[in-house]
């Protein structure tokens, strides 16, 4: 059966035989719905869809794209599409969804379809949390390939460096699991190393104890912005690293569902979580509390199981467009440009939001994995709404005015599980160090030789 013109040749139905998932082709009544990912700015036309339904689809998978020369895209729930996977086999990980917990070692094991909530379901319970971030929608597989900096970063560090195992299928279709000892080579590199050498089909990680937090948010007008970012430059410095922390500068949409206060206003939000000791989370929130009256103040012991109203974070399908940039410290110039063009009013950010990194992150050794640049005091994160072209270009113009004057304080590195599709094109580099990077090169040239798994961090930059 053909595909369309260019893919003629293709056997789809070798394909649908072989496997005991759906494939769909353009044309399909679901491929419409399921071609797209969480992050609507992002639109791709698949040649195929293969909504796998276990490992062995997979391979199968694998082994026809190869055939056939089609590159692999793969997406578990689209918040992070990185290059629209036009014409490609994108293989839709969603129905691998087991979710196997071994209280007693602590660890888990999760198909590679799962989301952060359907760990979460299954760990409070037993008072285990795992490192999810801040949204409980994000699929475990693809945040903790990036490095996965989320509430309890700074006590227990990212999620990358608590993986344990991963079962993946290579562009050879064989079936590996990567370990400490099993394929070392590969369990260093896709800890960082994003999708490039393979498709994952489950991820088994660590579990840490922990059944309550103290956390939530304190809303202050956006005037006192530079002054908070002053207080916060210094606070950060004293906090213990059972403490991780972001302030965020939000425009509050006018909606009548946002509280009287907030609607239609820019104000920013110390945001923090406190693990462990409840009394010392809540006497290192007192600060702010002296320092100045907040609008609003949601500080309280919750249970594990309520991380996600810490962020807030949108849950339906939108189209986002963010960038991202590590930075050493916050400076007194820094804080200036931030504070200006967080506040302007002409400003399309939506968000802009400072995290306190550092703790747990920085204390494994560098090349314990591929992740880079452990020693970064703050995460930038620039976010918008982009629900037209034009928007688009306003808000790409307007995080490049804000970089180019911020640049001077920027050391150059990036996160890559917060920087979008072009620039992961052109900065994937920037997210490792050199010794690093050269060592994922050298894994992609015998894992993935062919660059089956292009619709990922590239990490040969394209020409211009
Ligand atoms: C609202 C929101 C909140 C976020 N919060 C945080 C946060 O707090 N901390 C943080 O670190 N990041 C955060 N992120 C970024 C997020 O971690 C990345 O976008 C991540 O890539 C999303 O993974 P996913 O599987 O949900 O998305 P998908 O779009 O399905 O996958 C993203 C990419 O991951 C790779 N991938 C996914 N599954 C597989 C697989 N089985 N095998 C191989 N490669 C695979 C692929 O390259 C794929 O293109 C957030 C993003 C959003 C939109």
């Amino acid at each position: 059966m053909a595909i369309n013109q260019h893919f003629a040749s293709i056997d789809v139905q070798t394909l649908r035989q072989g496997v005991t998932g759906r494939v769909l082709t353009p044309g399909d009544p679901d491929y419409e719905q399921r071609r797209r990912g969480w992050n609507l700015a992002v639109n791709q036309y698949p040649a195929l869809i293969l909504i796998a339904a276990d490992a062995e689809d997979v391979v199968a998978g694998v082994n026809f794209a190869r055939e056939y020369g089609l590159g692999v895209a793969v997406q578990s729930t689209g918040h992070g599409i990185h290059y629209a996977g036009d014409d490609s086999l994108l293989i839709v990980t969603t129905e691998i969804a087991s979710v196997e917990v071994d209280a007693e070692a602590r660890t888990a094991r999760v198909g590679a379809g799962v989301i952060w909530q359907q760990v979460l379901d299954v760990t409070t319970p037993l008072g285990l949390a795992p490192l999810l971030g801040s949204s409980p929608h994000v699929g475990v597989v693809g945040y903790s390939l990036g490095g996965g900096i989320g509430w309890l970063a700074r006590r227990y560090g990212l999620a990358a460096d608590s993986v344990r195992r991963v079962e993946l299928v290579t562009a050879d279709g064989v079936l590996r699991h990567a370990s400490s000892t099993e394929h070392s080579d590969l369990f260093w590199g896709v800890r960082g190393g994003g999708g490039n050498f393979g498709v994952v089909t489950a991820l088994e990680f660590n579990l840490y104890p922990v059944a309550t937090i103290y956390g939530g948010n304190l809303i202050y007008p956006a005037e006192r912005i530079a002054d908070a970012l002053h207080f916060y430059r210094d606070w950060v410095q004293s906090v213990p690293d059972e403490l991780t922390s972001s302030i965020s500068i939000v425009r509050v949409p006018p909606l009548p569902e946002v509280p009287e206060p907030l609607r239609g206003k820019t104000v920013f939000a110390l945001r923090a979580v406190q693990v462990g000791d409840a009394a010392q989370g809540a006497d290192l929130i007192r600060q702010w509390l002296d320092w100045q009256t907040p609008m609003v103040n949601t500080f309280a012991e919750m249970p594990f199981a309520n991380i996600a109203t810490v962020s807030n974070d949108p849950v339906e399908p939108r189209p986002l467009h963010y960038s991202s940039e590590l930075l050493d410290d916050l400076s007194d110039d820094a804080i200036d440009i931030i504070t200006r063009f967080a506040t302007d009013s002409a400003s399309p950010l939506t968000i802009n939001e400072i995290r306190h990194a550092g703790g747990a992150i920085a204390r494994v050794a560098p090349d314990a994995n591929a992740i880079g640049h452990r020693d970064a005091q703050f995460y930038l994160i620039l976010v918008g709404a982009v629900p037209s072209q034009e928007s688009r270009a306003n808000l790409e113009a307007y995080i490049r005015r804000f970089k180019e004057a911020l640049s001077p304080y920027l050391p150059g590195g990036v996160y890559l599980n917060f920087i979008r599709a072009d620039e992961a094109a052109q900065r994937a580099q920037d997210a490792y160090l050199p010794e690093s990077y050269a060592r994922l090169l050298e894994l992609k040239a015998k894992y993935d030789p062919a660059n089956m798994f292009r619709f990922t961090y590239r990490l040969v930059a394209p020409p211009n």
